[in-house]
């Protein structure tokens, strides 16, 4: 089974003529929410796919809780590990403005509540884990513990998103460490140079076992330290609208390949054409493929 260990937001989108200046009013559009966040994100992609898939995320008592955890649920995610209480439910508040630009401000809520003991207090959750997937909207002491909670044999799939200076004792656990270009510079300590080849031997110095650099339309890189390879897999051509969860959904079917025992490669060549497909429609969640909808590609 797959676990995502991660957040879960309410995005809250208005459209915008112009963004107000400070102390300004504007009107905008009717409001649109949908469920997201990371963690969140990641579990509907894969349970879409057919994963068999859990999440251990934490909400607010509130509405935007009930929604999250009725997106999760139809799209047959096990929400036993879905927590409630602490703060109100993440929030997005999104505005996107006429050239489709958006700007954010997040309120993390309960996704900062988060503990390392509730990561403790998870034991069945983790026992019938392969993979583990999580990504960095939650406390990094909660990846931490994620990663110390690994039942033997489980694989941790790490996103660090947003990227985030990591521990050393975290790194070592990922297999893989899974970045886009933005993410591989800034681990990597900022700088314009080098290429896709050279990232991955450099993030691989740190301390993964292995090493997926996402490339938007140019597909992956994949480098995995027991084979000493790195190999170029590129993503099926497709008419780009919204590239909004991309990366969750291309991190969620890597995730879910490596539980059925795939090999790394073979399970991005799977992963590119799961991102593929979700750019091809707007929205995150709602632009999530089905295995047949992977297979039409
Ligand atoms: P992020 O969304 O995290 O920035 P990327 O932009 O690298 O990550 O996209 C993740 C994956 O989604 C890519 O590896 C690729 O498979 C797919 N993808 C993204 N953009 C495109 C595109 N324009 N055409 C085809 N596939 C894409």
């Amino acid at each position: 089974d797959l676990l995502v260990v991660g957040s879960a937001n309410a995005d809250l989108v208005v459209g915008v003529d112009r963004r107000p200046g400070p102390g300004e009013t504007v009107l905008g559009t009717d409001l649109v929410v949908h469920p997201g966040g990371k963690g969140a994100n990641q579990a509907v992609a894969a349970a879409r796919l057919g994963a068999r898939t859990a999440l251990l995320a934490r909400v607010g008592d509130d509405a935007h809780g009930r929604l999250l955890r009725a997106s999760q649920q139809d799209a047959g995610v096990d929400t036993a590990g879905v927590l409630v209480g602490g703060a109100p439910t993440g929030v997005a508040l999104i505005t996107v403005d006429p050239s489709g630009d958006n700007s954010i401000v997040v309120s993390p809520g309960a996704n900062a509540r988060l503990t390392p003991k509730d990561i403790r207090a998870a034991g069945p959750l983790f026992a019938s884990a392969r993979v583990v997937s999580v990504q960095l909207e939650i406390p990094l002491e909660t990846v931490a513990e994620t990663a110390r909670a690994l039942s033997p044999g489980a694989r941790l799939v790490l996103n660090p998103s947003p990227p985030a200076p990591l521990p050393d004792e975290v790194l070592a656990a990922c297999d893989p460490l899974v970045v886009n270009e933005h993410e591989a510079r800034f681990i990597l300590g900022g700088g314009a140079g080098g290429t896709p080849e050279s990232w991955a031997r450099d993030l691989t110095a740190l301390g993964p076992r292995s090493v997926v650099i996402t490339l938007g339309a140019e597909g992956a890189l994949v480098s995995d330290t027991r084979t000493g390879e790195a190999v170029r897999v590129p993503s099926p051509e497709v008419r780009a609208v919204d590239t909004t969860g991309a990366g969750d959904a291309f991190t969620a079917a890597l995730a879910w390949r490596l539980g059925l025992g795939e090999e790394l490669t073979e399970a991005a060549a799977f992963a590119v054409r799961v991102g593929a497909a979700a750019v091809t429609k707007e929205g995150a969640q709602v632009s999530f493929p089905t295995a047949e909808e992977v297979s039409a590609l």
